[in-house]
């Protein structure tokens, strides 16, 4: 259809102020006519957004000790409602949700709340239609049922125009209310896009868009203006926040583009994520370098390890067993390791899963090094020429940095190293200097 599904996020919707934005951002263009809409987010640094206020009185309710935290809810909400002459309207549903809350008494109903309330302030202020976010999206018990959600939303919104939905939320064929993981408006609007079969998915945030690297680490590192889904999905896969990383399957099945915009700067050309990017070539083979700290790596030797059949899914199936995932489990001839969160491995579980390890496999050799940084070194031209990867290394011996395992993966879009974690930002800046500030041109 010829549509725009629009994601604004919860910066976008925290005051009266940043809401006039997102009214005009939907006003300009007349394709945007499916809104989806995160709680109000922060107003300023240590601001509470109102989903982690939600969470507060969720558990006042359920502990039956309600104290003045719905007050401060509310008041967020008639604050903005004043401000754009919604007040009447916005009183009432308040009142009505804070009864339903007390009935309900479930942490996925009293935070589902805050972008029901926020949807339903958008939609009169823009005068669109709300239409509530149970009514779309299917949950099968915890997760989403992504059939049902394409089959019961695409049925409900059709000949529907100039919607607003709350994000983050669903329900069961039962009707009880479920939440996605935290940041899952992102996905809602996924869902919708899906459904209605969008031209094009517009997440509004409060960033340009993917950036080549932390800014944090590189000041100010380019901007990606275009990448691919599974690049996306790489990058945040191993930490690059700016959409939720489930955002991508909704839309990937179906071929609609995802594209990042900043509420604040409406200017900025985004960045856009699609199945291909035709014909263009990039001005580095690298798209971006994402990474995340506080890895544990445990490497296993024993001789004849690799001729020995089945041994490699012997060694996974004690984490497995612990219930702890292996994030990457790069292996050589006769060695295999696990590179697995250390949050995993706390209390004691280190101990217990070497422990298991030796005692079955009786390895000639088990080591574990803990303080790893993992970096993700994502691009699809990347390995269409070994030159890259000898640029790669050079880089990093040059810069007197140690990698202490590769993983190079068979998706063809990106190479995972790990290196220990005080070399962290020294590695990704070394990498962004070699691929971003002396290889413009190659
Ligand atoms: N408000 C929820 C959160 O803070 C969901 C979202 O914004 O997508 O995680």
């Amino acid at each position: 259809m010829n549509v725009k599904v629009c994601k604004f996020g919860g910066t976008s919707m925290a005051t009266a102020k940043t809401i006039k934005k997102v009214a005009s951002i939907v006003r300009k263009d007349k394709l945007r006519r499916y809104i989806v809409v995160s709680a109000p987010g922060k107003r300023f640094k240590d601001d509470l957004k109102i989903t982690d206020l939600l969470y507060v009185l969720a558990d006042e309710i359920i502990r039956e000790n309600v104290t003045t935290t719905f007050d401060v809810i509310k008041e967020r909400f008639l604050t903005i409602a004043k401000e754009l002459h919604v007040v009447r309207p916005m009183r009432v549903i308040l009142e009505e949700t804070f009864i339903k809350m007390k009935q309900i008494k479930t942490v996925d109903f009293i935070v589902s709340r805050g972008e029901y309330l926020s949807a339903f302030l958008l939609a009169k202020y823009l005068k669109f239609e709300f239409v509530d976010a149970a009514t779309l999206i299917r949950f099968k018990r915890n997760t989403i049922d992504f059939k049902q959600t394409d089959k019961v939303a695409k049925k409900a919104l059709k000949n529907r125009f100039d919607v607003v939905i709350g994000g983050f939320y669903g329900t069961t064929a039962e009707g009880e209310i479920k939440l996605l993981s935290r940041g899952g408006s992102d996905v809602t609007g996924a869902l919708i896009a899906s459904a209605v079969k969008a031209k094009e998915y517009e997440n509004w945030t409060d960033v340009n868009g993917f950036l080549v690297c932390d800014p944090k680490i590189v000041s100010d590192p380019k901007l990606i203006e275009s990448l691919t889904y599974k690049e996306m999905r790489a990058l945040s896969f191993m930490g690059a926040s700016v959409i939720h990383s489930d955002t991508f399957y909704p839309v990937a099945k179906k071929g609609i583009p995802i594209h990042i915009r900043n509420t604040f700067n409406p200017r900025s050309p985004g960045t856009l994520i699609h199945q291909m990017i035709p014909g263009q070539k990039h001005s580095s083979p690298i798209t971006g370098i994402a990474g995340l700290k506080n890895f544990t790596l445990i490497v296993v030797e024993k001789q004849f390890l690799s001729e020995k059949v089945g041994m490699d899914r012997k060694i996974l199936s004690f984490p497995e067993k612990m219930d702890i995932s292996v994030a990457h489990f790069p292996s050589g001839t006769d060695t295999f390791s696990m590179l697995i969160e250390s949050k995993f491995l706390i209390d004691g579980k280190l101990d217990i899963l070497v422990s298991q390890i030796r005692k079955a496999i009786k390895p000639d050799l088990l080591e574990v090094s803990q303080n790893i940084a993992l970096i993700s070194i994502v691009g699809r031209h990347l390995m269409s020429d070994n030159y890259n990867m000898l640029r790669l290394f050079t880089a990093l011996i040059n810069d007197n940095i140690t990698i202490k395992t590769i993983d190079y993966g068979s998706s063809g879009v990106n190479i995972v190293i790990g290196v220990d974690g005080d070399d962290y930002s020294y590695a990704i800046q070394s990498i962004y200097k070699e691929f971003f500030l002396k290889g413009e041109d190659e």
